[in-house]
């Protein structure tokens, strides 16, 4: 099962790893921007459509 620690997208926390943020480029027709939001590197990542094997 791939975890979110195994994302590219996947930014650990220096004070605690085992936590982190998604950080992601979101594209759309006017503008481009960062979404981020805190995860755990633990979590179940094999049913997100964004999940990109580091
Ligand atoms: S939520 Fe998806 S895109 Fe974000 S870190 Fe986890 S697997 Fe990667």
């Amino acid at each position: 099962m791939p975890t979110c620690k195994e994302c590219k997208q996947f930014f650990p926390m220096e004070e605690n790893p085992a936590q982190g943020d998604c950080v992601q480029r979101v594209v759309d027709p006017r503008q481009a921007y960062y979404k981020a939001k805190p995860v755990m590197g633990d979590m179940d990542a094999s049913s997100c459509s964004s999940f990109q094997k580091k």
